[in-house]
């Protein structure tokens, strides 16, 4: 089946979707993106990450209305349902649209529209991903990312060399670590666990505000799970009971060596587990 994808309005299948050589998004990164899990052809808090667009297309200073929610939601549902999706993802991009010429000064909105693509990805492992059975090895690798991580900006070179430092050590993925702290994955936010306590960084432009990250921990204390939100060393990591990421794709993921370093046993730990099941079975029930 060819996969329908969305662009400017229009289903298209993805061989004929083209976006011109101008676009911001191509020349200058200049545009933001949202992945939205769906499981069992529902979209996974498609409220957080509505709420999370419209913020970073106002930080980036896009101007007006650039697409209403509930349309952004009728889009969403029309791919899930043109591309039988049943468990998944939808990528979504926003760039500040195709000027006629390339150009550092933002185009006049009134004459260059925003370029919206979706499309959907298909994972019918996501849920019962055996991943989640046996845990990542991550490494550690210095933040190189600029100072606004807050905003989902699709300037993803950093976070992708840093999965091919990963690759080429042998692990399965990057924690980033500045000023002696780890600030959160390369495409997800990391934990440890200690003496029954979970604890991750708190806010700020440092890291990205998963969506995830903020169920995870709301059902964490709803569960009574102590949880500190405060900055952790690699050290830290490595003497740590557990430690896990959180991601809309990976939802919760243990993580079992860290620099060569075996977390806890070196196997999936109890509380990674458990957050992952009730993550999965309290999100659902919110799933649109
Ligand atoms: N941090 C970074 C750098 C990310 O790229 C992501 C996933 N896009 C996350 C955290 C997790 O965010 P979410 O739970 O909203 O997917």
């Amino acid at each position: 089946m060819t996969r329908t994808v969305y662009l400017n309005g229009k289903y298209l299948p993805e061989n004929e979707a083209q976006i011109s050589i101008f676009d911001r998004g191509f020349l200058m990164a200049d545009g933001v993106y949202e992945v939205t899990s769906v499981i069992g052809g529902k979209l996974v808090d498609f409220d957080g990450h509505a709420i999370r667009l419209a913020r970073s297309l106002k930080e980036l200073m896009f101007t007006g209305d650039v697409i209403a929610k509930e349309e952004l939601l009728a889009i969403h549902r029309e791919l899930i349902a043109r591309n039988e999706l049943d468990q998944g993802m939808i990528y979504l991009q926003i760039t500040r649209g195709a000027p006629s010429d390339r150009d550092f000064v933002f185009p006049d909105p009134k004459a260059v529209k925003p370029t919206i693509v979706l499309f959907t990805q298909n994972n019918p492992k996501m849920v019962n991903n055996p991943t989640a059975l046996k845990g990542l090895k991550v490494i550690s690798i210095a933040d190189e990312r600029w100072g606004r991580r807050d905003i989902k900006t699709v300037q993803l070179l950093y976070p992708s060399m840093g999965k091919m430092m990963a690759k080429a050590a042998g692990a399965n993925d990057a924690w980033l670590v500045e000023d002696g702290f780890v600030t959160e994955g390369t495409s997800n936010n990391a934990y440890i666990v200690k003496d029954g306590a979970i604890i991750t960084r708190e806010l700020s432009n440092d890291i990205l505000h998963g969506i995830t990250r903020a169920a995870v921990l709301r059902f964490a204390k709803e569960a009574q799970m102590a949880v500190e939100e405060r900055n952790f060393t690699i050290a830290e990591a490595q003497d740590a009971d557990e430690a896990f990421i959180t991601s809309a794709s990976t939802f919760v993921m243990p993580v079992v060596n860290v620099d060569g370093a075996d977390v806890g046993t070196g196997k999936p730990g109890p509380v990674a587990a458990r957050l992952r099941e009730i993550y999965l079975e309290e999100t659902l029930k919110t799933a649109v």
